[in-house]
């Protein structure tokens, strides 16, 4: 008889790895199968986010941050010399960190009694999953429920295919272990413009290709503004409405990229090409015809607002299914759904959901954006103050960007917050649990923030949403 688990969870990236952890603290017989393998054949726990993603890439932004403000440490009277970077060695370092996570996992599914399958899996029909091992080696498990969490992979253009050492996908973009003199990426989105940050920081004449007429269409246009406005500062060349139309290897070593913009055809020659135009949900070989799981019409598993399939006691979450591909919204749909399954309520704020952009300053949001407010016709106000304006920015040199709050004109609750300041990734998370508490901006402008903290930007934009803030003017006409 083929072994039997209360939950089986397909993938163990940040969905499946936490669905997993939460479902057997509940007291769940759980297993996560992951089909990703090391050079020994172990599973490789963790997912995207933690071996070719967040992680990784943060990793690289803070080297990179870090060797800035040593080449700049001038301002503060430190002499430094010339400054070098050892790549090989930040990227080694990288690889540590990566490694010391993921292999952490391990250690928390053995701690917490959740059993490791390794293999490729497949939904069967009545929440069978077979499982096929690196050997070819097949073996059925049942399960009362099913979790997938099969996760996203880069979409590639046939314009600029990948081409090893040379057209790079998210995953090899990390792995670039000498500065390029020229860096070209398609795609001026979260990861084309981390990525682009990591090496211009390195003194790397950086081009970004982006498709759209707009910069950051999806941020509000304020931020994006003042973003472009920074970028623009950091030499990272930004051309907007520019389509890839083509790439030709030079000698083996170089790339001719192709474009096209509104003056016609155009080129560039850059020792590296990172593709960074999306990712697409990652269902190969996951379901079988009579599973009963239905996708929709982009590619993504169909699930209700609870994660739930069209096949009762199967559920998807993270970047497979719609809403942002982030980690932590795969995580808590992951814990959403093991709470609905051990039969407690729960449910998930799909409307507090944070985005971070870890560029240097940083660009964070969290709720509506005041262009998506008007155009849904609601009355707001608006705060803004800027980090110039706070004593402790100025300490840290850090002076770049502003905080904006957004709230409801009659009822004064908090709506949206945008962000472009050096720990806007920090300051964020203030902005989400206020509207998580369904915060008014009057709650924010009565709360003690400590002095002098970076955090006081948060509080003078509560209060110059009613034209209160202290430091800047903007009083408001009565
Ligand atoms: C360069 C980069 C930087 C990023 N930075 C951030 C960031 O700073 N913050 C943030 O929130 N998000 C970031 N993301 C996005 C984040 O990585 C994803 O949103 C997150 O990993 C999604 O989690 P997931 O569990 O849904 O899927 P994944 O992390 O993709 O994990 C899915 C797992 O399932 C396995 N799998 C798939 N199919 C099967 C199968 N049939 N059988 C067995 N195993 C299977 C895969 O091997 C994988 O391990 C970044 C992404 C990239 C590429």
């Amino acid at each position: 008889m083929s072994q039997k688990f209360d939950v089986i969870v397909i993938g163990a990236g940040p969905g499946g790895y936490v669905a997993a952890i939460r479902a057997a603290q509940l007291g769940l017989k759980t297993a996560c199968v992951e089909k990703w393998i090391d050079e020994k054949g172990a599973p490789v726990l963790g997912g995207t986010c933690l071996n070719v993603g967040c992680i990784p890439s943060k990793a690289l932004l803070e080297s990179t941050h870090q060797f800035h403000k040593t080449q700049h440490a001038d301002v503060h009277g430190i002499a430094t010399g010339e400054v070098s970077m050892d790549v090989p060695k930040m990227v080694a370092r990288k690889d540590k960190i990566v490694k010391n996570l993921t292999g952490g996992i391990g250690g928390l599914f053995k701690a917490n009694g959740v059993t490791t399958l390794q293999g490729m899996g497949k939904l069967l029909a009545d929440k069978k999953v077979e499982v096929t091992a690196a050997d070819g080696t097949a073996t059925v498990y049942e399960a009362d429920n099913v979790i997938l969490a099969s996760g996203s992979v880069p979409v590639n253009i046939p314009p600029a295919p990948l081409t090893e050492g040379l057209i790079l996908d998210n995953a090899g973009a990390l792995d670039i272990d000498e500065t390029p003199k020229r860096l070209g990426v398609i795609g001026a989105g979260v990861i084309g413009l981390e990525m682009g940050s990591v090496w211009a920081r390195l003194g790397t004449e950086v081009t970004v290709l982006e498709a759209m007429d707009e910069f950051l269409g999806a941020a509000d246009k304020d931020v994006a503004k003042e973003a472009a406005k920074i970028f623009k500062k950091q030499k990272l060349d930004i051309k907007l409405g520019a389509r890839c139309t083509g790439t030709e290897i030079i000698d083996g070593k170089e790339v001719l990229v192709k474009y096209t913009d509104s003056e016609g055809d155009k080129e560039i020659v850059v020792d590296k090409l990172i593709v960074a135009v999306g990712r697409k949900p990652q269902t190969n070989g996951l379901l079988s015809e009579d599973c009963g799981v239905k996708l929709d019409e982009r590619g993504f598993i169909f699930v209700d607002e609870q994660c739930k399939t069209a096949a009762p006691g199967v559920y998807a979450i993270g970047d497979s299914v719609r809403g942002p591909m982030l980690a932590h919204k795969a995580s808590e749909e992951g814990i959403m759904v093991a709470d609905i399954i051990a039969g407690h309520k729960a449910q998930m704020n799909y409307d507090v959901i944070p985005s971070i952009i870890y560029t240097h300053p940083e660009l964070a949001w969290v709720g509506k954006t005041e262009q998506e407010l008007k155009a849904d016709g609601v009355a707001i106000k608006v705060g803004k103050f800027p980090f110039a304006a706070s004593g402790r920015a100025m300490a840290a040199d850090d002076t770049d960007g502003f905080v904006k709050i957004i709230a409801d004109e009659a009822t004064d609750r908090i709506l949206g917050v945008h962000m472009v300041g050096g720990i806007a990734s920090e300051l964020i998370a203030q902005a989400a649990i206020a509207m998580e508490f369904c915060s008014s901006a009057e709650d924010l402008q009565l709360t003690v923030f400590a002095h002098p903290t970076v955090s006081e930007a948060v509080h003078e934009a509560a209060l110059a949403v009613d034209g209160h803030a202290i430091h800047i003017a903007n009083r408001k006409k009565r």
